[in-house]
């Protein structure tokens, strides 16, 4: 697509609010013109050097509106592909709303959420994949997030893909010059051969798509639910928690009996912990809604952190609570709080209600016990399985769905050749597999996907 055909559009693409500096971008063919529009400075921005800061003025109908530093990328050298103009100003709000405002009322269009990024992709600087990793990468709260969304973008997991996607294309090309000489019954590749081929690629998909997992904790995070009857310490333990350890998103508000969800960086890997109302029998319909909310984070949580007070003896209460736990939860830690008071729970109790769990003694007022259930936690975490830095990860549903809808056809293929079927079927589902890999990188997207990719991010990116 050229982008000549389309408008030029700005926005500030630093985060509101104050800082040292703001940066409002200009991109489009017209943005050397309008930037210079309002620009008074030693130089004319035409003819700057690319790439180099310029000092200037920015004045608009008249009036003086900043002292501004200002760097012009020429197309294609630029994120976007076009005649990009970036504009640092003072850091306030306001003034990089007037600079905006001035680019605007000399032409230029307000960008929407991810336009440069999308101009990016449209203009083939980068594909599909790269762009939703520059989503990932803004987002990216912890080390592990950082490193796959970096690898990402850099375009390691498109190059891995597309080399996937050519030799399928060439060697379905080859069945189908096959068809051209039907008559004839020439073989231009063996069957074998292709097969062996398939097969490589198949194992190759095969552990893509068992990536997802490991792949999904490290943009997503493990999601961490804690459970326990009411006043067990429920909220001590994650207070402590969170004391600990870095908190990165202050909680989701809600009330007490509802769910509040809190993110934490435990060594490099984002935890999302909710913490869940006290789980019991009530008449009151609140409660009864808390409840319910509570029951479903402890179904869709990877790990589930049953609290106990080990100051009380073991009631039925808490039998039939942990029965619940352990029908509804995959993998469950428990620990027995209050550890500072005298103990009415013994470790064997525990052992005949949990037999193939372990149970840890803390206290989250007294902070006993708190630095293990952090390790504990964080082996859990890696149980789910984290990656070296090397392995390539696929983190997004979206390609996981790709990638499997690609083996499937694969899978087909080999069938097919197994079949001893014509080559028109064979190609197809190798065609097929190659589409669905092709997907990815966007080689082949509709309106719709690229739009619900895009509205994710930020407005200037
Ligand atoms: P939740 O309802 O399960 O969230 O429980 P809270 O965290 O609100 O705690 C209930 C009560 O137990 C509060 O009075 C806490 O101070 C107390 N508590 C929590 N953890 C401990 C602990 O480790 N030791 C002692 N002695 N008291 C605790």
């Amino acid at each position: 697509m050229k982008s000549q055909k389309q408008s030029t559009v700005a926005a500030v693409a630093t985060p509101h609010g104050e800082g040292g500096i703001a940066v409002i971008r200009i991109s489009g063919t017209d943005a050397l013109s309008i930037s210079s529009a309002v620009y008074r400075g030693a130089e004319t921005l035409e003819h700057a050097e690319e790439r180099r800061a310029v000092y200037g003025r920015i004045v608009h109908k008249g009036r003086f509106i900043d002292e501004v530093i200002i760097t012009v990328f020429r197309a294609p050298r630029s994120y976007t592909g076009e005649d990009t103009v970036e504009i640092s100003c003072h850091g306030s709000p306001y003034i990089a709303s007037l600079v905006l405002q001035s680019l605007v009322e000399n032409g230029a269009v307000p960008a929407g959420p991810g336009e440069f990024t999308k101009r990016a992709f449209l203009n083939g600087k980068i594909d599909l994949a790269q762009a939703e990793a520059v989503a990932d990468l803004i987002k990216a709260r912890t080390e592990s997030a950082r490193r796959v969304a970096g690898m990402q973008v850099s375009g390691y997991l498109s190059k891995y893909i597309d080399e996937m996607r050519t030799a399928i294309i060439q060697a379905s090309a080859l069945l189908e010059l096959e068809l051209d000489f039907s008559e004839q019954d020439i073989e231009f590749v063996s069957r074998d051969e292709i097969k062996q081929n398939l097969l490589d690629i198949k194992s190759k998909l095969k552990r893509l798509v068992e990536s997802y997992n490991r792949g999904r904790v490290c943009r997503e995070g493990i999601r961490m639910a804690i459970t326990g009857l009411p006043n067990v310490g429920k909220s001590s333990v994650l207070n402590g928690l969170m004391e600990r350890e870095r908190a990165i998103v202050t909680h989701i508000p809600g009330t007490t009996r509802d769910t509040i969800e809190d993110v934490l960086d435990i060594e490099g890997i984002k935890v999302r912990i909710t913490d869940t109302a006290g789980i019991r029998r009530s008449d009151d319909p609140v409660e009864q809604q808390g409840v319910m909310r509570a029951k479903k984070a402890v179904h869709e949580a990877d790990v589930v952190l049953l609290v106990l007070d080990g100051s009380r003896p073991v009631s039925s209460d808490t039998v039939n609570l942990i029965s619940w736990v352990r029908e509804s939860a995959k993998d469950i830690v428990c620990i027995l709080n209050k550890a500072d008071l005298e103990q009415q729970t013994t470790q064997e109790e525990m052992a005949t209600l949990l037999p193939d769990k372990e149970v840890w003694s803390v206290s989250a007022i007294e902070d006993q016990g708190m630095r293990t259930l952090i390790k504990v936690i964080t082996s859990h975490a890696l149980k789910r399985g984290l990656p070296d830095g090397q392995e390539l990860l696929i983190t997004r549903e979206r390609h996981r769905d790709a990638v499997a809808k690609a083996l499937e056809r694969v899978d087909h293929a080999v069938l097919s050749i197994d079949r001893d079927m014509s080559q028109e079927f064979i190609a197809l589902d190798m065609r097929g597999a190659a589409d669905a890999l092709g997907a990815i990188m966007g080689t082949v997207s509709p309106d719709d996907v690229l739009n619900k990719i895009f509205a994710d991010f930020c407005i200037g990116k």
